[in-house]
């Protein structure tokens, strides 16, 4: 049962950019718990409505900026560029459970070519966004009446795949997801093409635009050998008149 009204409505409502942030009033109560990513947090999604209440699931569709630290210039996701992410959030008792896709645009060189390489990747996002514990937060949610009890454990904030609400448990924060889960995803050596032939090692010419191309083979540890098989050469030229 999707509370926000819909899949439409939902992607209106939990597009990041739409939050105004600063002047809204759950903003400020943000800033008197611990965490470090407020609710204007670029990548902060409010959840106010789900959590707390399990059962219940957040559809989000959301464009997000492209956090930082992912790659670096030779190939990786460049910051700010869009990173699509489409998913539910579901309410458990202790938090949330998001599962979705992360959609955006890899850039980089050729390992072998130096070539500009660029990919559409898709990942398969999943975490598990437990309510931070915190008194703010327990105020918060004594304050609202909430029933919602069970709070977290301090080890899983250290586990994979565990990312802690924000602000008392109104904001899931996609920040540090969407940058630990491309950086698992970036291939370990880019490649323009599974066979990309590179550059020549000699001259260093594009060998995928030149499969032809050959360099006089000259290694000297042939020279002995070269020189004997010139002298036999003359030898038989020789003898054979
Ligand atoms: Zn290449
Ligand atoms: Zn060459």
């Amino acid at each position: 049962m999707a509370n926000a009204g819909g899949p439409t409505e939902a992607a209106g409502t939990t597009r990041p950019q739409a939050r105004g942030g600063t002047n809204d009033k759950k903003g400020e109560t943000m800033s008197t718990t611990q965490d470090k990513h407020p609710g204007r947090s670029r990548w902060a999604v409010s959840v106010a409505q789900t959590v707390g209440r399990p059962g219940e699931t957040q559809e989000l569709d959301a464009v997000f900026p492209a956090p930082s630290g992912v790659g670096d210039d030779f190939y990786g996701l460049p910051e700010d560029s869009d990173v699509h992410v489409v998913g539910a959030l579901d309410s458990l008792v202790d938090g949330l459970m998001f599962q979705g896709t992360a959609s955006a645009r890899i850039v980089g060189r050729c390992a072998r070519c130096l070539k500009d390489v660029s990919h559409d990747a898709m990942i398969d996002l999943s975490a598990f966004m437990p309510v931070a514990v915190s008194r703010a937060a327990e105020n918060d949610r004594l304050g609202r009446g909430s029933k919602a009890s069970e709070t977290l454990v301090d080890e899983m904030d250290e586990a994979e795949d565990v990312y802690p609400l924000t602000g008392g448990g109104e904001f899931a924060d996609f920040e540090a997801l969407l940058r630990d889960a491309f950086i698992q995803a970036l291939p370990f050596t880019p490649l323009c093409s599974p066979d990309c032939k590179g550059l020549c090692p000699q001259c260093g010419i594009d060998l995928n635009k030149n499969p032809d191309h050959r360099h006089e083979a000259h290694d000297t540890r042939w020279d002995a050998l070269e020189s004997l098989r010139e002298r036999l050469e003359r030898q038989a030229g020789a003898t054979g008149e």
